[in-house]
């Protein structure tokens, strides 16, 4: 919705809103909020509320870290859930300097940078439509959450209902009375895994659903006595938890991605070959945590080598059989945690330079990869995706391009934060190698 300043302040009143919360994301795709009573409305509109953006990952500048946010006021809405304290409503926020100037540093901001880069190349629209998995465990007396799922169901299962299942139906409600338009909702094929899915939007759009997303499902499973969790491999054995993107650009009301046999155009394969040229790069940036890659194993519905199909659900990117304004590709490697200002901004940008350089599109694959020798795959030209956070930064740090779609700010603090959580990973010394070795040596 397009609010006015004045909207908002009605809005306010009319809903008996008491508190406002100035969101936006950190580096690590953590939401973070400043709070402020309503009465701050007129310095709120004015973008005037400063932060200490010291104390925030990614954000740190020696010489100046007053930070200034500005709301935008589009992406208004009051939480349905109660307070004591009374409503409150929300506000995503552009960080900017206190020159006046939109902070490089903040993932929303640079994604908006990369949008007006494809407005620029003559596309209106990047649509994104986003699966996200996740899994409910039981808590305990405390209310900490244990290892324990509170079902055995599995994809599609109807009945019996479980706790799970009202959990998910509660969310898609309150997700509907907050204006998302949810397209479907299943239970995933791990037990106490579950699925939502929402229409696509506008790359900026989507990024901020994604967000809010995440947000309400914790919130909710909390008020349900669960622990929701995005983390992308909870429990080794069985399925982890992937965060699909299907993608389309779109100029008006048209999508370009098909063509007038309802397969998919030469742009959206020149915006696939970008992508798939990019891929080793842009898993630093989907699959951003040292889970991340326990997920990217063979053998539980998660890609582990680059490559594109329309038969079968082994490679990176898959063609549904979409038609019209739905035709799109989704990439299948991405992850709940990926901060997803970052991860749309670099496959968008991808996707453009695949448009710009028109790269040798690899042809379809049809078999399952998972099954294929290593040398058939050889021949083939197939590469696989990086497989830890190590070398996924490693393939970051020889991309130029994709370190541009993050621009040098980002690019460091993400190194920054990135090598140092690796570090401590790599310090740790599991139980794993103490049972496995100890024996031995
Ligand atoms: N959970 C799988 C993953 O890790 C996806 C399963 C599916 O949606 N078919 O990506
Ligand atoms: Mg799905
Ligand atoms: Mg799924
Ligand atoms: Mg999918």
């Amino acid at each position: 919705h397009k609010y006015s300043a004045e909207d908002i302040k009605k809005m306010t009143v009319d809903e008996n809103v008491e508190f406002i919360c100035l969101m936006f994301t950190d580096i690590n795709g953590i939401i973070k909020n400043v709070e402020v009573p309503v009465s701050q409305i007129d310095k709120v509109l004015a973008n005037k509320i400063t932060f200490d953006g010291s104390s925030i990952d990614g954000f740190t500048r020696i010489e100046e870290s007053d930070m200034l946010l500005h709301p935008d006021l589009s992406t208004w809405l009051v939480f349905p859930w109660g307070s004591e304290h009374g409503k409150v409503a929300r506000l995503i926020c552009d960080i900017y300097t206190t020159n006046g100037e939109p902070f490089a540093g903040d993932p929303r901001v640079n994604l908006q940078r990369i949008v007006k880069k494809m407005h620029g190349m003559g596309y209106t629209n990047f649509n994104i439509g986003p699966e996200p998995e996740f899994f409910l465990f039981n808590t305990d007396d405390k209310g900490q959450p244990t290892l324990q799922l509170n079902d055995d169901g599995s994809y599609f299962d109807f009945s019996p209902v479980d706790l799970g299942e009202n959990v998910r139906k509660d969310i898609v409600l309150k997700l509907e009375k907050m204006g998302f338009e949810v397209e479907a909702s299943h239970h995933e094929v791990a037990p106490g895994q579950q699925e939502i899915d929402f229409k696509y939007e506008n790359a900026l759009s989507a990024a901020d659903s994604i967000q809010t997303f995440k947000l309400v499902v914790k919130t909710i499973a909390k008020e349900n006595g669960m622990y929701a969790t995005f983390m992308p491999k909870p429990l080794q054995g069985i399925n982890g938890s992937g965060m699909h993107i299907n993608m389309s650009l779109f100029n008006g009301d048209e999508n370009i991605f098909g063509d007038s046999n309802d397969m998919l155009s030469d742009v959206a394969k020149q915006f696939m070959s970008g992508i798939l040229t990019h891929a080793r790069a842009l898993t630093a940036i989907n699959n951003p945590t040292v889970n991340s890659y326990k997920r990217l194993v063979p053998g539980f519905e998660a890609p582990t080598y680059i490559a594109w199909s329309s038969k079968n659900r082994s490679p990176l990117i898959r063609v549904p059989a979409a038609k019209g304004k739905s035709k799109r590709f989704e990439m299948r490697s991405v992850d709940p945690t990926t901060n997803p200002y970052l991860a749309i901004a670099c496959i968008l940008d991808a996707g453009l330079d695949g448009i710009k350089n028109n790269y040798d599109l690899m042809p379809e694959v049809k078999e399952n990869i998972y099954e294929m020798s290593e040398d058939k795959r050889r021949e083939e030209g197939i590469v696989d995706l990086p497989s830890t956070l190590h070398n996924s930064l490693k393939a970051l740090r020889k991309d130029e391009f994709v370190q541009e779609s993050l621009g040098k700010g980002l690019t460091n603090s993400f190194f920054a934060a990135k090598n140092e959580e690796w570090a401590r990973y790599q310090q740790t010394v599991s139980q794993w190698e103490r049972d496995t070795y100890m024996p031995l040596y």
